[in-house]
């Protein structure tokens, strides 16, 4: 099984970087050599300022044996989440993919940044997990997103609640199942400090079940992240029992058998 999808990638890093041939070329280089045929852009909507629908098209004119898709990752930053979703409606014909995640919680906190053990130490892990799975509901509901990116994320340190959670992932998995979304196997908690898939084999187990299809992704932030662990993930799907992937062209989706 080769992996040939990855549907979470950030061209523009941890900062604006307007878009340019210059800036993406390289992912165009890396994605062939390594065996990608279809990619998708999909920076923080913080960024998207900085997205250009015309250099991508540039990019894919300069490119023709790679699939690249325009996307932005929509998350919940207090600050400029509003005018991302603004965005995203905007230039909905134009995106072909919208990932929804979660990155903040109560208090505006950015739990995932390096440095936040502490802060999950500090708090109820209880409380935590039930805001963390409310604000993901709201946003699988929100109408605005393909797909549900790193949906356990907030295991990020590897902090685990200590009250059943089972009731409430079913209720999120239906929600996700209700709004005809797809959901990443992200092989970047591997490179984190919980060493795990995001989401986990149990969560993967309960989507499968639901319905609900999958993507492939590795939430590069550099273009050599690109497909990362991938041969990995693929080992995983087999074991899992997943025979396709999704892949996205205007929003529309598409099962791949592999
Ligand atoms: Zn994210
Ligand atoms: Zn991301």
């Amino acid at each position: 099984m080769h992996l040939f999808s990855d549907y979470h990638l950030h061209p523009q890093g941890h900062r604006l970087q307007p878009y340019s041939q210059e800036l993406l070329q390289p992912w165009a280089d890396h994605a062939r050599r390594i065996g990608l045929r279809d990619i998708a852009l999909t920076d923080h909507d913080r960024y998207h300022r900085g997205v250009d629908f015309d250099e991508i098209d540039r990019l894919r004119a300069a490119n023709p044996d790679l699939k690249i898709r325009a996307g932005i990752e929509l998350d919940n930053d207090p600050v400029h989440s509003a005018a991302g979703r603004a965005w995203v409606e905007k230039n909905w014909n134009q995106l072909d993919f919208v990932l929804g995640s979660i990155h903040f919680l109560r208090g505006d906190w950015a739990f995932d940044h390096a440095g936040e053990e502490a802060e999950f130490a500090r708090r109820d892990i209880n409380e935590v997990y039930a805001d963390y799975y409310e604000r993901i509901r709201a946003m699988a509901a929100s109408g605005l997103v393909d797909c549900m990116a790193h949906l356990d994320l907030v295991k990020i340190f590897g902090f685990r609640p200590t009250n059943e959670f089972s009731d409430v992932l079913d209720a999120v998995l239906s929600e996700i199942h209700n709004a005809n979304l797809a959901m990443e196997l992200s092989t970047a908690g591997w490179r984190k400090p919980v060493g795990e898939l995001y989401p986990s084999d149990e969560i993967i187990r309960r989507a499968i079940a639901t319905g609900i299809p999958f993507t492939t992704a590795s939430d590069g932030h550099s273009h050599v992240q690109q497909g990362g662990n991938f041969e990995r993930l693929a080992e995983k799907m087999s074991d899992l029992g997943i025979p396709e992937v999704s892949i996205f062209n205007r929003h529309q989706r598409s099962a791949v058998p592999l």
